[in-house]
């Protein structure tokens, strides 16, 4: 497979020299779906800050839902045909109904109710591979008690500038009879081109982070946002199917890209993974993971009219630039 890219060039005029000036725009199309992507001269677009997070968490924890005293009394539990507990817990995570559902089934887990401040440098193994446990039982449940929900996706919106309404950290998960537009795209990919696609990032090098066993990670050739990465475990399609090996596994992986993150200055971030009917034929359950600017008074959204209404990335972090800084952490 060859990954196509094609340069554009803008010519202007500098204003202090009067001379004329060109940059070059890289246009990048992704291997599965075909989604095309912009990658600018770097800029700074996504400068670290010193906002002070914990600060910030003291102020909205006396009101916070998630937190020890008020998480039994105020969130929801799930309906007793889903879970007769109404709530799943696994080691400190517990997951309980979203109050504000996206889909037939929508869940919320927190890493710990008493995890209200939590940076990405201090996510743990155990604590990514509990919440997602907890995700994982939600999925099975469902699934169980609704088998036309087949369609499983365990998300991330993590600090307020990825979209999270709450400051406490936590896990979102939709199990639904409808799958999402990129759950749409990605199931329709051939499996051959899932294939295609990783054996020749295995081969350039350039955005190959490594493989953790069964699971294996790169920078995306054509983000959609920045400091991308996916994940793709063969031989799986749906959360439903991660047994604990591969909750472990994951959660790994995971845990060592939100190190990077936290090392590159990042505070704030999406993840979707995006679960396929159980048992699709040749599907490899995958994931994205993006950073997302950082918290402060008026800080600049890293999501422009390009990738809300063109649904084009545009990103001035070369992905082969994020590689590099992420280094071989992943290499075992
Ligand atoms: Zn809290």
């Amino acid at each position: 497979m060859k990954l196509r890219r094609e340069l554009l060039t803008a010519e202007m005029i500098d204003p202090g020299t009067g001379q004329p000036v060109r940059t070059t725009i890289e246009v990048r199309f992704d291997p599965l779906t075909g989604h095309s992507s912009r990658i600018l001269p770097e800029r700074g677009l996504m400068p670290a800050n010193d906002f002070d997070l914990e600060a910030f968490a003291r102020e909205s924890q006396p009101r916070c839902p998630f937190c020890p005293d008020r998480i039994d009394r105020l969130t929801p539990r799930l309906a007793a045909r889903i879970h007769p507990d109404g709530r799943i817990v696994c080691g400190e995570a517990v997951l309980f109904a979203n109050l504000h559902p996206y889909s037939s089934h929508s869940s919320v887990s927190v890493y710990s109710p008493r995890l209200h401040y939590l940076p990405l440098g201090e996510i743990t193994q155990r604590l990514l591979a509990d919440n997602l446990a907890t995700q994982v039982a939600f999925t099975k449940a469902v699934m169980a008690a609704e088998p036309q929900s087949r369609w499983a996706s365990i998300n991330a919106n993590h600090m307020l500038p990825s979209g999270s309404s709450l400051f406490h950290p936590h896990l979102q998960g939709i199990v639904d009879s409808q799958p999402t537009t990129l759950q749409r795209l990605l199931a329709d990919v051939p499996p051959q081109r899932f294939d295609a696609y990783l054996d020749a990032e295995r081969r350039s090098g350039e955005r190959y982070l490594g493989d953790t066993g069964r699971i294996q990670w790169l920078v995306s050739f054509a983000p959609i946002a920045p400091a991308e990465l996916r994940a793709f475990a063969t031989g799986i399609s749906s959360p439903a199917e991660l047994d604990d090996d591969l909750i472990g596994e994951l959660a790994h992986g995971l845990g060592l890209a939100l190190g990077a993150y936290a090392e590159m200055g990042f505070e704030s971030f999406n993840c979707s993974i995006y679960g396929a009917p159980p048992g699709t034929e040749g599907y490899p359950l995958n994931l994205r993971l993006a950073c997302r600017s950082n918290l402060t008074p008026f800080y600049r959204s890293d999501s422009t009219f390009l990738e809300r209404l063109h649904w084009e990335g545009a990103v001035d972090l070369a992905p082969e630039s994020v590689a590099r800084q992420i280094g071989d952490r992943f290499a075992r």
